[in-house]
């Protein structure tokens, strides 16, 4: 079975490396924050260019957390897609906030057009917008030149959910840094991924960054003091070292996606009726996922697919307002969200980990073509 994913095999690859970083934070007898955390926040604040970079135990925290410390809550409502992990839209309820989602475009993120409408005809008894959070879904920068011209008329805040798209650029500008913060997921699959929970906040904001630290810890400026209510949300010094030599991987594996992604576009070109992904000019999607439009016969090609030893994940099968924990609650755009639901039956993602073989690739693209001249 070629798996969709591998998080076994990127521990593989660095394996020395990481069980020497193990190793290192064991002897060390420090095992909630301190250097390797405050280490591995510079590294990330470097790579992605960013002045602060405030690390967390999970990307759902690492939204709440860059929710609460733009100041966003009770009384706000924040926009977003309904096409995304649930994590960003129980990030909004959790933070307190009224989350409002509209439909996504092409390219499977949030449709500038239906963020401008929803604005001009804000639904009725739902709070005033403050913020917007495009997801840059499957790796795929957001429209973000369109979407922060909005944004800036409007006056809203702008924060980004970078949880699929480390690393990947829209008119030479990294994702991430459109936003006046960002929130990354670092869960094992995800382009850079812990061996276990993790997530980070990117801002150039100091009294920004100087909050998410107050908050990520009971609230504490100083030890023992809460100057806010917070919460305990830490990263491991275990998976900060971790992640530190994830990190050094992250360029190659990112050219790596992309070469699989490229084998895909070439290989699976020309097959009537299967959608492959559009990407938007001048953009460097970073391929957290390679995701094919395959309409009605979506749930078919899993089948054939896994018949045929090849694993496939549908990201997502059920849009968040649809799904029970969300149905009702939350106000919709105007005119429902029919590209989101169509998506829901159409997207298929295939196997891609940057350990991936060109020849599994190729079985893949093999597989794929029978099953659709089946
Ligand atoms: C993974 C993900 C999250 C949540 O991250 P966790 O680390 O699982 O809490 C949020 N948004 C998106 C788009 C994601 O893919």
């Amino acid at each position: 079975m070629i798996p969709q994913t591998n998080p076994k095999a990127a521990y593989l690859a660095q394996r020395e490396a990481i069980d020497a970083a193990i190793r290192r934070v064991l002897e060390t007898g420090w095992y909630i924050q301190g250097e390797e955390v405050a280490a591995f926040e510079r590294d990330f604040a470097a790579y992605t260019g960013s002045v602060h970079a405030v690390a967390c135990a999970s990307g759902t925290d690492a939204l709440i957390l860059a929710l609460r410390g733009l100041g966003i809550g009770p009384g706000d409502a924040v926009i977003t897609v309904s096409h995304t992990a649930v994590a960003t839209v129980a990030a909004i309820e959790l933070a307190g906030a009224t989350p409002v989602l509209v439909d996504t475009d092409e390219h499977w993120t949030m449709a500038p057009a239906a963020l401008e409408a929803v604005l001009k005809a804000w639904p009725s008894g739902v709070p005033k917008a403050k913020a917007v959070i495009p997801v840059h879904l499957y790796g795929q920068p957001a429209a973000m030149d369109e979407i922060s011209a909005i944004a800036e008329r409007h006056g809203l805040i702008l924060l980004e959910d970078n949880a699929q798209a480390h690393g990947a650029t829209l008119q030479g500008r990294m994702v991430g840094r459109w936003g006046k913060a960002a929130a990354y997921s670092l869960y094992p699959t995800k382009n850079l991924g812990a061996i276990g929970d993790g997530g980070i906040i990117t801002t150039d904001d100091a009294g920004v960054a100087e909050t998410l630290r107050a908050l990520r810890e009971y609230g504490w400026r100083e030890r023992y003091i809460s100057a806010l209510a917070g919460m305990n949300s830490r990263l491991d010094p275990l998976q900060a070292a971790i992640l530190r030599v994830k990190l050094t991987a992250l360029p190659a594996d990112t050219e790596r996606r992309r070469a699989i992604a490229a084998r895909y576009t070439a290989g699976l070109a020309g097959l009537p009726g299967l959608g492959l992904p559009k990407i938007r000019a001048n953009a460097a999607p970073v391929y957290h996922l390679y995701v094919v439009d395959a309409g009605a016969r979506r749930d078919e090609l899993q089948a054939r697919l896994k018949t045929a030893g090849v694993g496939t994940l549908i990201h997502y099968p059920v849009p968040v307002h649809l799904q029970p924990a969300y149905l009702g609650k939350i106000a919709l755009g105007p005119g429902g969200l029919p590209n989101t639901e169509r998506a829901a039956k159409s997207v298929l993602s295939l196997p891609l980990f940057p350990q991936l073989p060109d020849a599994d690739v190729d079985t893949v693209i093999g597989a794929v073509k029978a099953a659709w001249a089946a």
